[in-house]
């Protein structure tokens, strides 16, 4: 079987651009510049290279001009890096593209989502080999550095001239693969915090019963917090229809204080990841917290390490007012026939700052029957999985694509 797939022209390219090492920490985005470079030269496409913020971080445009190029384009958006590896804990090279006799392909990136980013190319070569144009053109963004800070990709690059001239009137980005046959498309992702509670109180030898110690407010601020959690794992269980993103999620994840074993100190701090659904009351929840640390006594300071709250602004409405969406939504229904649910995302992509700007967009990668693997060892895709996804997107971008 597997002697099928060497064969295969798309299986053979998304090979080639997963063997290339686009690695953190300091990758070379060379040879992945390179390689797109050739890709949109044998489909006769734009190409586009810029070094905006960083010069060792290019941002690469693929554009397939459409037949009316006045239209609002529609975005297609992958990032050309990936996670590191623990090459030890792998069965197959992660960078050597191997396809076992399950029809498997091994490799940083088979996911998340270098596949995506020529999976695009693959559904432009499909579309232009029958012989179709499209009304809208199409953009096939490649950044830098999603999996750091973005900032000198998509970050920085929606604020630009450059993308601001790309007249996005909708955009595709990375979602997740699902282990059923049910397509998941994200609509939103959930705001962020990180929020450090800082317990200070009387210090002392560890042999008393001093009232007010940073470690008793310390424990009454975690209690808290994880019977938060408790309600959102509650109601994630009980309901099957919903997803880890359609409930909010807190845990600590660092804790601080004490010198020595028979000194309290004078301080605790607990640092928690909040993750908060669109739908979310931020205000009563930022209240809670308050109330929580007057409860515990006083003498706990709240610090944001990290606060975005534009979750709920930036949702993406998937009803009749979205036409890109009701094209897609046929697409699904009418010429594929398949199953799908939207959600929201778990984590936060390059496509929150795409949202940001007010450019409508989904998290969307059609790949199921495959347990996710992002940042795991032993990434993997099933190849038919691709062949499919590239027909999958090629009945979407004939609807989507083709809306007057
Ligand atoms: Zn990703």
């Amino acid at each position: 079987m597997s002697n099928n797939w060497q064969n295969n022209e798309e299986i053979k390219i998304l090979q080639e651009y997963l063997r290339i090492p686009s690695v953190h920490p300091n990758i070379d985005y060379e040879p992945c510049v390179e390689f797109l470079k050739r890709q949109a030269e044998s489909l006769n496409l734009v190409f586009n290279v810029y070094r905006l913020f960083n010069e060792t971080s290019p941002i690469v445009v693929i554009s397939w001009i459409g037949r009316n190029p006045n239209l609002p384009s529609i975005m297609l958006n992958s990032h050309m890096d990936v996670v590191p590896v623990f090459e030890e804990y792998w069965t197959h090279p992660p960078f050597g593209a191997d396809i076992d006799e399950n029809g498997h392909i091994f490799a940083r990136g088979a996911q998340d989502m270098k596949s995506m980013g020529v999976l695009y190319l693959a559904t432009i070569r499909a579309l232009k080999r029958s012989g179709q144009t499209l009304e809208r053109t199409l953009h096939l963004t490649y950044v830098p550095d999603e999996e750091t800070d973005a900032w000198f990709g998509m970050k920085q690059f929606v604020h630009h001239d450059v993308f601001k001239s790309l007249n996005i009137g909708f955009a595709i980005d990375e979602g997740c693969t699902t282990e059923n046959d049910t397509y998941r498309i994200y609509y939103g992702e959930r705001s962020n915090w990180k929020i450090v509670f800082k317990c200070s109180g009387h210090t002392g030898h560890g042999s008393i019963l001093f009232k007010d110690t940073p470690g008793e407010k310390l424990s009454f601020i975690t209690q808290k917090m994880y019977e938060f959690r408790k309600t959102q794992v509650d109601k994630l269980e009980s309901d099957p229809t919903l997803e880890e993103g359609d409930v909010s999620c807190v845990n600590l994840t660092i804790l601080d204080g004490g010198k020595l074993f028979n000194v309290i100190p004078t301080s605790f701090s607990a640092t928690f990841d909040i993750r908060l659904v669109p739908d979310m009351d931020l205000k009563a929840f930022e209240k809670q917290l308050v109330d929580w640390c007057n409860e515990a006594g006083g003498g706990i300071e709240i610090e944001f390490l990290y606060r975005d709250d534009n979750s709920a602004s930036t949702v993406t409405h998937l009803n009749e007012t979205n036409k890109y969406w009701m094209a897609m939504k046929e697409a699904l229904t009418d010429d594929l026939n398949v199953k799908f649910k939207t959600t929201v995302m778990p984590g936060n992509t390059d496509i929150w700052f795409v949202r940001n700007v007010q450019i409508p967009a989904i998290g969307f990668t059609p790949f199921i029957n495959t347990p996710n693997r992002d940042h795991e060892n032993d990434e993997f895709l099933p190849v038919e999985q691709y062949l499919n996804g590239i027909h999958v997107f090629t009945k979407i971008l004939q609807r989507m694509a083709n809306i007057p």
